[in-house]
Formats: C-alpha cells, structure tokens, sequence
C-alpha cells in the first residue's frame, strides 16, 4: 500500500462495528470480565484491559501510524502530547551514569528536559553539531546510550545524515531515536534508514486542526516492548475524543502536506527575491546547504521554515508582524493556518553558533491561497521598511 491509501484506511475496521466508517469513540476506565476465570486467566493478557492500557480507539491511531511510519516499525504508543512522547522514549532507556548525544538544533524542550531533569538524574547530555554524519563515532563513550536526532532540526532547518549517524550507532548497539513531527511520518520514514525510534508531535500535521495535544512513538522491533511499558508504568495515556480528532485529522493528510510542499517552496522561493531577506532555510531550496541530504532521503517539504532579514532592528519586526491579516502569531504550527513568529535559535545552541545577522523568522505556510499569503507579507514588508 502506497502512503495516501495507508492514511484512508489504516486503523479501520467499520464491519467490527455495525458498517460505521470510523472507530467508536471508547470512554472507559473499567473494562469487564464476564467471570472470574476471565479476569483471573485472561486479564494480563489482553490488550483490553483497562481504560490507561488502552482501548479501540487507541489502537486505531497506534495501527495507523505504525503503517504510515513504516518501514520495519513494531507499534506505536500514543502519549498525551509531542513532549511527553520525548521524554517517554528517553526514559525508557536511560540510568544514571549514562551520556547520551543530542543534535544541537533540537526542539527547545527537548534541551530542557535533557539538562534538568535527566542531569538531576545523573545523566550526562552532550550537544552535537547537527551535520556530524559518520563524526558521531568520535564522541561516543563506553556509556553512551542513546543518539537523539531532529532533521530537519528546530527554527534553523538544518539536515542530519540520518543514515551514517544510525549506521555508527548500530556497530556500537546504541539506540536512535529522532523527532519525525517536521515531516508528519509522511515525507520521511526514519526506521526505514535505520533509526530505531520515531517521535511525533501529533498535535502539527497529524491533528493539523490546532485544537488537540497529542504525540506518538513508533518502535522497531527492538525496541517496542521496552518503550511501551516504560510508557505504561508513567501512567501516559490519552483522552478518546483527543485521539479520534487525531485520526480524523490523519485522514486528509495526503491532500494536505502536497499543498504545505507547494505553498512553502513558493513562499521560500518568494522570500529569497526579498532585498530585505538575508537567508531563507528550507532544505528544499536548491541553494540550502542541506539540500542534497533532503533530496536523497525526503519524499517532500512541509510548511515549517525560517528566514533572516537584514535589520536586527526588533520594532522593524514588529511593524511587519503586527498588521499581517493571514498570518498568526503563536506557538506550534501543523496546522490549516499560516503563522510567523520571531525566533531564537541562538539561546538554544551550545555546540554550534547562530549568527547569521539581522534578525531570525520561523513561517509555517498553512492551506491558504500562496497569492494571498505573499500579498500579506509584502504589505508586511512595507511596513518593516518604513518602520524604525
Ligand atoms: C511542537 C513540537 C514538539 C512538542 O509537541 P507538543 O505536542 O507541543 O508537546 C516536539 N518537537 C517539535 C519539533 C515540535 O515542533
């Protein structure tokens, strides 16, 4: 099955359920068993169990998105938010006494926990430099335990060599885990190139409607049954309605993220014409040095991007942003609506600088019309040149 007919019928069962096209929405706590002998013999057993283990509703997105990460992934586990599916996976591994190495571009939260509550813990997280490839040999020590990846990475959209830091991890038995919520599982398929683990921020392009929390972790083989029972013995587990708008989101995902592909690569093409813009980063663009490991291993682009313009002038910024008509201005992205927010990366670096002059942008091109959407950002630059 190719990718677009995953995402219609993956998770669904309608003639377990009287011929309805969706999974029932199961609230429940309490499951039954109808005797003692059930309860007793059975209970440990079954994969419906209790309302925290899961119920059909569940499964229905743990199934659909295990077939849409693909390659040789083992299941999913669904955890309340893209954070808490971070900090599951990599507590599932780690002890005290660990190092682990984490891409120095990776989502803000992610270094946050890494040196708070994993250094409380005694574990000791060092930042790389996002384009290491095959160098990453050089800094594993006899207690590294894990690799994190993000590609591309947060608000600088930089690549990883996924395949070469994977390959060295695997002639070591270090687990990979990488945060996949940039291409919704849907332009790149990480346990195919090797990565052990694939996280998600389901709330971006999976919910994609910005009104539900919700994030994913699909496992190889190797590492399921690890991971999900960590998962299981922190009590993370998910609302039903939060995972049914999940899987109705799920569902025209293959409509959406071609429209994010077309829209954002125009807009960043658009942005690079810009006197006012000094660097665009979106590793679809042919002069984005990341490009090259972009077209070997993604199958498209989403709406996420950034960009530099020249003035680091803050009120300049300002006058671009405050009147846009289309864009929003707020946190996450993933979903139908454009945003543009300020961003900056350079607090959230410590192996690699970020000094690019004037003053950082990240855009997300949601599925409004491309024209309407430049039309608002050139009225936007307009005031930015008349503004300071
Ligand atoms: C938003 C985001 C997350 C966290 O997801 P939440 O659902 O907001 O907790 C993780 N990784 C990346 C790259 C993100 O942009």
């Amino acid at each position: 099955m190719k990718d677009d007919t995953i995402i219609t019928h993956s998770g669904r069962h309608p003639f377990e359920n009287h011929g309805v096209v969706n999974p029932p929405v199961y609230h429940a706590s309490t499951i039954l068993f109808p005797t003692m002998d059930e309860y007793v013999n059975r209970g440990d057993t079954a994969r419906i169990r209790y309302g925290r283990r899961g119920t059909p509703t569940t499964f229905a997105l743990e199934d659909a998105l295990t077939e849409l990460e693909g390659g040789p992934a083992k299941g999913t586990a669904i955890v309340p938010s893209g954070l808490a599916a971070i900090t599951m996976s990599l507590m599932a591994f780690v002890q005290t006494g660990d190092h682990i190495l984490i891409t120095d571009n990776t989502y803000g939260p992610t270094r946050s926990f890494s040196t708070g509550k994993l250094s409380q813990l005694g574990i000791e997280a060092e930042f790389y430099d996002p384009a290491i490839g095959a160098g990453i040999e050089k800094l594993i020590r006899p207690n590294t335990r894990l690799i994190w990846l993000e590609s591309p990475g947060s608000q600088t959209f930089e690549m990883q060599d996924v395949r070469a830091i994977a390959e060295v991890a695997k002639s070591k038995s270090i687990v990979t885990m990488i945060d996949n919520t940039w291409s919704g599982g849907y332009y790149f398929k990480p346990l195919s190139h090797g990565i052990d683990i694939s996280v998600q921020a389901g709330t971006k392009y999976i919910v994609a409607h910005s009104d539900v929390m919700l994030g994913s972790i699909t496992c190889n083989e190797a590492t399921f049954d690890q991971v999900y029972a960590s998962a299981q013995s922190f009590g993370a587990c998910s609302g039903p309605d939060d995972i049914y708008l999940a899987l109705r989101g799920l569902r025209t995902m293959g409509v959406r993220m071609p429209r994010h592909h077309e829209s954002g690569l125009k807009i960043a093409r658009w942005l690079q014409e810009r006197p006012e813009v000094i660097r665009v980063m979106h590793p679809g663009l042919p002069q984005d040095p990341s490009h090259e490991l972009w077209k070997r291993d993604f199958t498209g682009a989403s709406g996420l991007f950034g960009f530099v313009v020249e003035s680091d002038n803050p009120l300049k910024a300002a006058a671009m942003m405050d009147g846009l008509k289309f864009f929003g201005m707020g946190s996450s992205w993933g979903g139908f609506e454009s945003l543009l927010i300020p961003a900056s990366p350079e607090k959230n670096r410590t192996a690699t600088d970020w000094n690019p002059g004037g003053f950082t942008m990240r855009i997300h091109v949601g599925l409004e019309d491309a024209d309407d959407l430049i039309a608002d950002l050139d009225a936007g630059f307009e005031r930015y040149n008349q503004a300071g």
